[in-house]
């Protein structure tokens, strides 16, 4: 049987929140690994890179003064300062996937993701992941071994802040169990890809087919 061409369709923005150690990362790694129609926005930062970061795969490293011009001159989907330093979203490479239909996943936080749905709420997809509880959270914290007492004390305390928020997305998933969470996410992904206004090409689709018939 002839294969069937996929429908045109429009791409999304899907935002990915949640306080840190609730196990974001590793859910958007095998969410990339998985799905090779969806790619990951790499935002603009003035934040020092961290021992493992790599220029230009985790963020663009950029100074101050470059960060200050890109707003200045419009150049940033949304920005946020996040725990003193400021981040962003680079507009150009995120309005080309749209236009593609291929999809884009954002790391981004509760200010970042407000601004998107100020500007962009029909390609949005917002999803919070939330820990099971505040002591797997504290477990996980400790768990990095990159964060020093002092930090994990700090970031428990951001997360209270980054969790009062999970009311403004569109989806919530506790993960408990990655794999079960993983799953959770990749249903969401397929549901809101198949939602009509997203399919651009039904409407020839359909017409071509009734036509025949
Ligand atoms: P980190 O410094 O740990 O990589 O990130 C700190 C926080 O900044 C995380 O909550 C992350 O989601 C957020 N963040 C990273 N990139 C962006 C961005 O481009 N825009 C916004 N609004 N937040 C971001």
């Amino acid at each position: 049987m002839a294969k069937l061409t996929p429908i045109p369709r429009r791409g999304i923005l899907f935002v990915m929140s949640s306080p840190s150690g609730a196990g974001k990362t590793t859910l958007s790694r095998r969410l990339l690994a998985e799905d090779r129609n969806i790619s990951l926005s790499i935002s603009v930062t003035t934040r020092k890179p961290r021992p493992a970061e790599v220029d230009g795969r985790d963020y663009h490293f950029i100074t101050q003064d470059a960060f200050d011009r890109m707003v200045a001159e419009g150049e940033l989907l949304e920005w946020a300062k996040v725990f003193g330093n400021c981040y962003g979203t680079p507009r150009k490479p995120v309005e080309a996937a749209l236009i593609a239909g291929r999809d884009v996943l954002f790391d981004i936080d509760w200010q970042g993701t407000q601004q998107l749905a100020e500007t962009m709420r029909d390609d949005l997809v917002r999803l919070f992941i939330l820990p099971p509880s505040a002591d797997a959270l504290h477990d996980r914290l400790i768990a990095r071994a990159q964060d020093s007492p002092t930090v994990v004390a700090k970031r428990m305390a951001e997360a209270a802040s980054e969790i009062s928020h999970w009311a403004e997305y569109d989806y919530v998933i506790i993960n408990d169990l990655v794999e079960e969470s993983h799953k959770q996410v990749m249903a969401i992904l397929t549901a809101e890809r198949l939602r009509r206004r997203r399919q651009l090409g039904l409407t020839e689709f359909v017409r071509e087919m009734t036509r025949k018939l």
